[in-house]
Parts: structure tokens; C-alpha cells; sequence
């Protein structure tokens, strides 16, 4: 993989990557994974010329996909793409007049190929993996990442290799390997996969497309901030809650509205940023509450919200920092919270969401009875994946010939 000064076909914006804890610069233009420090590296671009190429009204005119916002992206070639279109802001009528909001606003994710917002983040690895000549990737996967990275690989003609916990659901595993990815099933949870990963990494086998562990898929994430912005008319919401496993989409977001502000499209408020975990897997919240800037691995993680069941970050301290600095907090729901939350939400107002996305509604809920969220605030959540994928109870109900039809 020596792909040392690529030039690439298409011009980009980017000037270099940054170590995001010690600000050391490495080049955009080779293969790059964590930096010296073993941290996430996070990609820079000329801001200024982007400010005095980029209008709110050029950006109107282009077509409502992610790649509305190329200036901002690292692309080295024209994207392969599986239509990554916007994802539609849903007015949830009920939840705001219970809980006295102006607005709440779900974005649901479960648009996009491959039905998660993962696809996101790895069209853009996956791209820029194409671009830098790799050929193999792998990933430690709880489903949705496992299903973006196979059919994106497919796409762009590189091998997939999927590492997933044992008890991952069939339908996620059947899906990665009908996309062509060579699937696994790992006695452990998401870390133990993750060691596999890059264990093949480490000998050249293979790239390490795991959380963080490359410089895109953040990148791609990000784009949920742009998007949302702009289908807001670039006034930001006041409350956005985040269901958190590894943080991407939250740090994305949050390095998104900084970009934003930079090429002067939004100003200087934010959003307050509350990062929602499940309570038998919340290492962000217990660092939140006990001040610190790194999150202590969970031990014997649980949950039916998989996407969120991470005992690990890397970015913990991204996370925890990007939160704090937004005058937001981390706060975590049971399971039981979450499975009610998602039942009414389906019954009431006819959206189904995935149990991660039930997790930031019944967030809401729990914070605003606690008064950690204001009345009258307009509120963001996002239901990050399909509920299709997920389990539903059986329906109760089979039809008797003998029954009349007016007591159905
Ligand atoms: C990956 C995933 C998450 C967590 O997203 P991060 O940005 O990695 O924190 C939440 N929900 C679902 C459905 C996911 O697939």
C-alpha cells in the first residue's frame, strides 16, 4: 500500500491531516491511520478560499445528496456512490405538545443505503480507500457499519472482511454477506472484534476500517451537521441529543457547525450537544459525571440498542470535550425505557424507530422531566437506522372465517 504523494484526479480543499489531541500535521495524500499519539486523526481544509468559493446560494442550487457539500469533503476522484440522499427532518407533533417544546424534529437516518446513518461515514472512507489504492478492508462491526462498509466495498470493487459479535442479529449478517463481505461471528463484544481487525491491519493484510481508526468516516458523519443545517435555513436547533457508541456522528456534527461558522454560513451559536447511551453500557456518561476527560472502559456492556453497545471509545475525550463546550451533558436510559418509548412512538405517530433512536426520544422525555431540558426549546433527534431491522413483537391477531366482520 505504498501510495506515498497520490496526486489526486480531483481538486479538494484539504491541506492536511491533524492529530486531534496534539495538533501534529501528517499528509492527506497517503495512507494514514491514527497518529504517533494513537489518536484520531481529523482532516483540515483552506477554509478561507472555501469562503470565498462557497454561497448559501450555489449550495441551494446542487442536488439534496451529501455531496452537496464537496468543498468540504476530501474526495481525490469523482464518489462512488449508492445514492446518499438528504434525510427528511419528521415534525413530531405528539412528543413536542407533551413535553411543552417549540419543536422536536427527528432526522431519520434510516433513509440512506443500506438503511443507517453509516453509510455516511463509509462512502467516504470507502471512497477515499479507493483513491489511495487499498484493496482489502475490514471491520469490527455491531451490524450497520458491517452493512455500509460490504455494499460500499462492492461498489467500489475492494474485498470486505465484517468481524461481528457472535449475538449480532441474522438479518445483519445476512445482509453483509449477501452485499460479498466475508462475514464472521466472534465470541465478545465490538473491542474484541476491533483486536481481530487490527491484528490483520498490523501484518499488512488489510485495512483497519474501524471507529476512528482512519481519518473519513468522521468526515462523512459530519455531514449530518451540514445537512441539518442547511434544511433549517442554517438556524441551528437548540437541543440535539445523539445516541453514542463511538461518537463519530457527534464529533462530526460538531466539527461540521465549526466549518460552517468558518465559511460564514452560521454564526456562533450552538446547539447543546447531549450524548444519550443506554444504562448497561454508558462509559461517556459515567466520565461525563465524574468530570473526567477519558472514559474508563464499561465492563459487561448490555443492550438492545446495539449500534450503542460500545464499551470503548477512542474519541471519548472528542466526545466528552465537544458536550462540555456546548453546555451540554451525557445521560443514559434503560432498555425499558427505550422498548416503551420506541412502541408509543410507532403507535402514536406512525414512525418507527430503531431501539438507538428510541433512546434519544426517551431522553428527551426523562431530561425534560428532570428540567434538564427548557421548555419551549426546539429539539433534534436522530433515529440513526431503519426499524426495520430491529425485532417487533409478533401480531396477536389471525383471522377466524366464522368471525363477523363488524367486531374486527
Ligand atoms: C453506529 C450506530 C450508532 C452510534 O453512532 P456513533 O456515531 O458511532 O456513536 C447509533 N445507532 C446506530 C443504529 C448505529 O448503527
Amino acid at each position: 500500500m505504498d501510495a506515498h504523494l497520490l496526486k489526486p484526479d480531483l481538486e479538494n480543499y484539504v491541506t492536511h491531516l491533524e492529530c486531534s489531541a496534539t495538533g501534529q500535521h501528517y499528509p492527506a495524500d497517503a495512507v494514514q491511520t491514527l497518529s504517533d499519539a494513537g489518536k484520531p486523526l481529523l482532516v483540515r481544509y483552506d477554509l478561507p478560499s472555501i469562503k470565498k468559493n462557497l454561497s448559501k446560494r450555489a449550495l441551494a442550487e446542487r442536488r439534496p445528496t451529501l455531496w452537496r457539500y464537496k468543498e468540504l469533503l476530501p474526495l481525490r476522484a469523482d464518489p462512488i456512490s449508492l445514492g446518499e440522499t438528504f434525510t427528511p427532518l419528521i415534525d413530531s407533533r405528539e412528543l413536542a405538545h407533551t413535553l411543552n417544546l417549540d419543536q422536536v424534529l427527528i432526522k431519520d437516518e434510516g433513509r440512506l443505503p443500506t438503511g443507517s446513518f453509516k453509510a455516511r461515514g463509509l462512502a467516504l472512507a470507502v471512497n477515499l480507500a479507493k483513491s489511495l489504492g487499498i484493496s482489502k478492508m475490514a471491520i469490527p462491526t455491531n451490524g450497520n457499519a458491517g452493512s455500509a462498509l460490504a455494499a460500499y466495498c462492492s461498489a467500489a470493487k475492494i474485498e470486505s472482511l465484517c468481524f461481528c459479535p457472535s449475538d449480532t442479529p441474522e438479518v445483519n449478517l445476512q445482509e453483509m454477506a449477501f452485499y460479498g463481505a466475508k462475514t464472521f461471528k466472534v465470541e465478545g463484544l465490538i473491542n474484541d472484534c476491533g483486536k481481530i481487525a487490527r491484528a490483520g491491519a498490523e501484518r499488512g493484510l488489510w485495512f483497519d476500517t474501524a471507529t476512528l481508526r482512519e481519518p473519513y468516516r468522521i468526515e462523512g458523519k459530519k455531514t449530518m451537521g451540514f445537512e441539518l443545517a442547511d434544511q433549517m435555513n442554517w438556524e441551528l436547533p437548540d437541543v440535539i441529543l445523539y445516541p453514542t457508541g463511538g461518537g463519530t456522528g457527534l464529533i462530526g456534527m460538531w466539527k461540521a457547525f465549526d466549518e460552517l461558522e468558518a465559511i460564514g454560513l452560521i454564526g456562533e451559536g450552538r446547539p447543546q450537544m447531549i450524548a444519550v447511551q443506554a444504562e448497561q453500557c454508558a462509559p461517556i456518561v459515567r466520565a461525563f459525571e465524574q468530570g473526567l476527560d477519558h472514559a474508563e472502559p464499561w465492563l459487561n456492556a448490555q443492550t438492545a440498542a446495539a449500534g450503542i453497545r460500545v464499551p470503548v471509545a477512542l474519541g471519548d475525550f472528542l466526545i466528552l470535550k465537544a458536550v462540555r463546550d456546548s453546555g451540554g451533558f451525557a445521560t443514559a436510559v434503560s432498555d425499558a425505557e427505550i422498548l416503551r418509548t420506541q412502541a408509543s412512538i410507532a403507535k402514536s405517530e406512525g414512525i418507527l424507530l430503531c431501539p438507538e433512536g428510541a433512546a434519544t426520544a426517551a431522553a428527551l422525555i426523562r431530561e425534560c422531566s428532570r428540567g434538564r431540558i427548557r421548555p419551549g426549546a426546539k429539539v433534534l433527534l436522530f433515529n440513526c437506522a431503519t426499524g426495520l431491522k430491529y425485532p417487533m413483537p409478533a401480531p396477536v391477531h389471525s383471522f377466524n372465517d366464522n368471525q363477523p366482520l363488524e367486531t374486527l
